[in-house]
């Protein structure tokens, strides 16, 4: 049994959902479980729409219409038909949206979030899977928060995995495409969604629960390659790579592949194909284990938009262990998401990711016990199997504000 993942890239317009079912119809005799993204950058739009209604914009309508006319004109492009059942399953799916706007009283952020950016999911998988049918390749869609149960740690929910393999299994004996939802999940009520970028990681969680033979992850690029194209001009492809080469790429920060989306696999063996949708008969990369990194070069990563805090203390006493656990359990509190740490005797540096929008809030706790001093908007690069070349074309022009090597990989902060 394959899985598939189409991202928000693959489906951004008409012609990418043509695109997607050409492909499908190729393996339409493997039954594969296809996951699929929001379209384009729908969830950037549901997010802007949280936003007002939680603080009662008057951009609220403006931004609900941008979502319904981008929906509503990729299905006039694919469905000529207006009888066709897609116009009507659409307009409920935005109806209910709306509805959700109107009579939300919650004044929880990460749950009206979840209950709202989930609608992105819903739409691009109604339309696939109903284009796919008219395509004449036959599936089945599946909601797929009634197979992914999670808590409640809402917009970052933690899968169940007891309950959602038992949910999850029986469809080992479809003898159908199955179409569903990437990033959703669901608590004992209400939608829980798995974090950004997460439909990697619900094709995992698939494949882990259905013991599949592989995962492919369509993309806009042509596989792996040891840097993100849009920074480095002379980005190569990965043509194989081992688990922890790409847990590895994954966790430093390459955006490719979802950093939950490995150890899944890896446990079950099971092989992670990234390919082309727009060149998909080339090979692109394969993930597996002892497969190393193929061509073995400098992979590059670079992360913007980090803030570098420097901690030291009010007495220059030094800083030990206990305020390591106190600084950490402030990061921990407000969901900071640390990416490098760097310590002296009575200093203490961390590269952070604000998701959550609390550095006020850390700040004001450190500044109760420390000496802090911040700098936002700076770049974290990290350097996988560096070499000289590698180091001099990364450091050179640069401010650097911190750095620091280990055998295998080089870290560098610049602003
Ligand atoms: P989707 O959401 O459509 O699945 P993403 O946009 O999340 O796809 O991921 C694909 C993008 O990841 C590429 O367009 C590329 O800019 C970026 N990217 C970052 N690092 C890498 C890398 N090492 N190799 C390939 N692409 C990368
Ligand atoms: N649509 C979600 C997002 O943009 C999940 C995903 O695309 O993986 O974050
Ligand atoms: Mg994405």
């Amino acid at each position: 049994m394959k899985v598939f993942k189409f991202g928000g890239a693959s489906v951004k317009d008409a012609e990418g959902v043509r695109n997607l079912s050409t492909i499908l119809k190729q393996y339409s005799n493997e039954y594969p479980v296809v996951i699929v993204s929001a379209m384009g950058k729908t969830t950037n739009a549901l997010e802007v729409i949280a936003h007002n209604v939680l603080y009662n914009k008057t951009e609220l309508e403006a931004s609900i219409q941008v979502v319904e006319t981008y929906h509503n004109t990729i299905v006039s492009e694919l469905f000529l038909n207006v009888n066709h059942p897609v116009f009507s399953i659409v307009n409920d799916l935005l109806a209910d949206l709306r509805t959700i706007l109107q009579t939300n009283v919650s004044t929880n952020y990460n749950f009206v979030y979840d209950q709202i950016i989930g609608f992105g999911e819903l739409l691009s998988t109604t339309i696939v899977s109903e284009y796919l049918n008219q395509f004449g390749v036959e599936n089945i869609w599946l909601d797929v928060r009634n197979h992914i149960k999670t808590d409640v740690n809402y917009r970052r929910a933690n899968v169940d995995w007891e309950i959602t393999e038992q949910l999850i299994k029986p469809l080992k004996h479809n003898h159908s495409i199955v179409v569903t939802q990437g990033f959703l999940g669901s608590d004992t009520k209400n939608t829980t969604t798995l974090g950004r970028e997460g439909s990697d990681y619900t094709a995992a969680i698939f494949a882990y629960c259905l013991d599949a033979e592989s995962v492919t992850i369509w993309k806009d690029v042509p596989g792996v390659l040891n840097a993100d194209p849009r920074y480095f001009k002379e980005a190569q492809l990965l043509e194989q790579l081992s688990y922890t080469e790409a847990i590895e790429l994954a966790f430093y920060g390459a955006s490719v592949i979802h950093p939950k989306t490995l150890q899944p696999l890896q446990k079950k063996g099971i092989t992670l194909y990234v390919k082309s949708f727009l060149n998909p008969k080339a090979k692109g990369t394969k993930v597996n284990a002892d497969l190393g990194i193929t061509p073995k070069v400098p992979c590059y990563i670079v992360k913007k938009q980090e803030i570098l805090i420097c901690i030291s203390s009010l007495d220059f006493s030094y800083i030990v262990e206990e305020n390591i656990s106190d600084i950490f359990s402030v990061l921990h509190r407000f969901k900071m998401k640390v990416n490098l740490i760097q310590n002296s005797a009575i200093s203490f540096s961390i590269c952070v990711e604000d998701i959550f929008n609390n550095l006020e809030h850390v700040l004001e706790y450190f500044r109760v016990s420390y000496k802090v001093s911040y700098v936002s908007n700076v770049s974290l690069y990290t350097v996988r199997h560096y070499n000289t070349d590698a180091t001099n074309s990364i450091t050179k022009n640069k401010d650097i504000l911190l750095q620091q090597r280990t055998q295998d990989t080089l870290q560098i902060v610049t602003k």
